[in-house]
């Protein structure tokens, strides 16, 4: 009973914490705000940040299954707030509607900690500066266990434990701890990237990760992504009335093969959008190769009036009020700095000529506007779908754990005018014999003649569906020959990749190749499949993590499935290679001697059908 010796409080400072009135409740994004251990090292780290927090360390165990916790050394709360927090719809951050328009934290909807409590057990420590004691608080299935004063310093600590104990169902949804990691690193960086100035560590298994002290964002940028960036980055910086952009982008020699190292903040909060993305990815026209992607890392402040951060559960899509002006204004701005750096000398063009003649930008952003804009676009953001508790598509469907694919999963339709797909020339229907006329156009496309017409064939997609059917047979039945390299070579990958690397080290061995854990973060290549050329493997791990990564959102493939599409697009012959005849010819009778021969393991067709009649036709014939 050893609160009854305790001080008595210091001057009264009221407590923050509010219930929402079901009127602006109703109108929040709601959703299933927690779906995986990422998820709550997400809000709890957004947590910390808007408690004001100058260090904030995340703790991990279990890639998060059996703990997250989070301590900073924010406000903390009250001990009437430290049980109010985990009240649905309880926030200190907005009171009545007109507060939504102008939200500068990153949480507002008090729904985290609620739908944590409810699937977890958390302890919760909290201490404001003003007050002698804290409170420890231990909730469970959203019941409060145990409540007592407690010494610590000021910040709050929550400690996650055993998510989903009470949901066996969800619990097994979860998937392998080195992809559940790769989330929690992909959170951890969105936060971290985004305040520079603030002190993160992230420390998983005992094993300290991340140390990051506060610094500047160039040095944050390295530190997450690696310092091969160090050289690399080109500064963005533009000011406007309307909004602001800064920032860095890497210089075209750091495009990757895939999808990457790319991230856009709007005030501060992480998000994804293809429109803005694409803006980025035309500033780099001609400066990079086709389906390469440039680094960037971009932050976008304007008027959260002009923005509605409420569409969405999670907050990663928002709305702008007036879309093309930023994207317009994205693109001037990169274009810009990479003129500016003489990254592209001969690149004519004027960023404040046509930024500054945006008449969304020639116009002052009156408090009329800004009432129009709240009866406008926002408003109507507050849609009925918005308003269920729904959970994402996909995030609930099975991975086919036995690496067998649905054929036809993913398969797109296309739309070819004269042309058609044969419906599956098999084996026993191959068009092919010694005999047949061939030949190679604009050294990308085979050209056959097949029944009454001819076929086109393309051959780096022919040739992607041929190596995934072969490595898919290979995986199955036995392990691939390899060949031992005499001179192994090292590795050394960022945290994000050795997760990876982790999880596909296993199957990577049934594919051929041998690689072995070598310290921290640190791999050895001992072996690659006897076919690959010598020398370069370092390079095709390299490629293949890239590839790995732009499959991930793709949750219904199984880890080998993603392993095997990665290599076989990696490995196939690349449109613009010339071939022999009898590379020609072997391509052919390997494709249609594959179960699927019509289509890549994407859904694209690998050929198509010309028939005679339809030519005759479009002659006028
Ligand atoms: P929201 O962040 O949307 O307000 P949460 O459920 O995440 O909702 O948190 C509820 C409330 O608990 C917050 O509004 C804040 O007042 C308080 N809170 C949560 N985490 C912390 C923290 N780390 N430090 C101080 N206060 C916190
Ligand atoms: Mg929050």
């Amino acid at each position: 009973m050893k609160w009854l010796f305790l001080p008595a409080k210091p001057d009264f400072v009221p407590d923050k914490i509010t219930l929402l009135p079901d009127n602006i409740a109703n109108q929040i994004a709601a959703g299933e705000v927690i779906q995986r251990p990422a998820s709550a090292v997400k809000e709890l780290l957004e947590n910390a940040v808007d408690a004001g927090a100058t260090e904030i360390r995340l703790i991990i165990s279990d890639a998060g299954k059996a703990l997250v916790q989070v301590i900073d050394n924010g406000s903390g709360m009250s001990e009437t707030d430290a049980r109010m927090c985990f009240e649905r719809h309880a926030t200190s951050k907005i009171r009545q509607i007109e507060d939504l328009f102008h939200i500068r934290t990153m949480g507002f909807r008090g729904e985290a900690l609620a739908s944590i409590a409810a699937v977890a057990q958390v302890e919760l420590k909290t201490k404001r500066a003003e007050d002698s004691t804290g409170t420890f608080i231990e909730v469970d299935n959203s019941m409060v266990r145990r409540q007592e004063p407690v010494a610590i310093p000021d910040g709050t600590s929550i400690a996650m434990k055993n998510l989903f104990f009470n949901v066996p169902a969800r619990r097994n949804f979860l998937k392998s701890n080195a992809a559940e990691m790769r989330h929690i690193l992909d959170e951890f960086t969105r936060v971290a990237m985004s305040f520079p100035e603030i002190h993160f560590s992230l420390t998983a298994n005992n094993q300290q990760l991340f140390h990051l002290e506060a610094g500047s964002l160039k040095q944050r940028i390295v530190q997450l992504l690696g310092s091969n960036y160090n050289a690399k980055l080109v500064t963005v910086k533009e000011e406007t009335d309307y909004l602001n952009i800064y920032g860095f982008v890497g210089k075209p020699d750091t495009a990757k093969k895939t999808r990457g190292d790319q991230y856009f903040f709007v005030n501060n909060r992480f998000i994804r959008s293809a429109y803005l993305n694409h803006a980025v990815m035309n500033a780099y026209q001609q400066m990079i190769p086709a389906e390469s992607y440039p680094m960037y890392v971009l932050f976008i402040d304007l008027d959260p009036a002009v923005v509605d951060v409420n569409v969405h559960p999670t907050k990663q899509e928002i709305k702008f009020e007036d879309e093309k002006i930023i994207y317009a204004f994205v693109q001037a701005a990169v274009k810009h700095a990479l003129a500016q750096f003489s990254v592209t000398p001969t690149l004519d063009f004027n960023l404040d000529a046509s930024i500054q003649h945006l008449p969304s930008i020639q116009q002052p952003f009156t408090d009329e506007k800004k009432t129009a804009v709240a009866a406008g676009s926002i408003f109507r953001g507050f849609t009925q779908k918005n308003q269920a508790h729904l959970i994402e598509p996909g995030e609930g469907s099975r991975e086919f754990g036995d690496g067998s694919l649905v054929t036809g999963v993913g398969r797109r339709e296309f739309n070819a005018p004269i042309a058609s797909q044969p419906s599956s020339p098999g084996t026993a229907s191959s068009p092919f014999s010694a005999e047949t006329e061939i030949s190679q156009l604009l050294n990308t496309y085979i050209c056959l003649p097949w029944q009454n017409g001819f076929l086109l064939l393309h051959q780096q997609s022919a040739h992607e569906r041929v190596l995934y059917e072969q490595m898919q047979a290979a995986s199955k039945e036995r392990p691939v020959a390899t060949q031992r390299s005499m001179f192994p070579s090292t590795m050394e990958l960022t945290p994000a990749d050795a997760a990876i690397m982790e999880e596909i080290m296993e199957d990577l061995k049934y594919l051929g190749y041998i690689i072995e854990p070598f310290g921290q973060h640190t791999y050895v290549i001992q072996g690659t499949p006897a076919d690959v050329e010598a020398g370069n493997d370092k390079h095709i791990i390299d490629i293949l993590l890239e590839q790995y990564k732009h499959f991930s959102p793709e949750v219904k493939f199984s880890r080998r499935e993603k392993l095997i599409r990665s290599l076989a697009r990696q490995q196939s012959i690349k449109a613009g290679t010339r071939l022999t005849e009898r590379e020609m010819r072997q391509l052919v009778q390997d494709l249609f001697a594959c179960a699927a021969p019509n289509i890549t393991p994407d859904g694209n067709p690998t050929f198509l059908e010309f028939k005679k009649e339809q030519l005759e036709r479009m002659f006028g014939r």
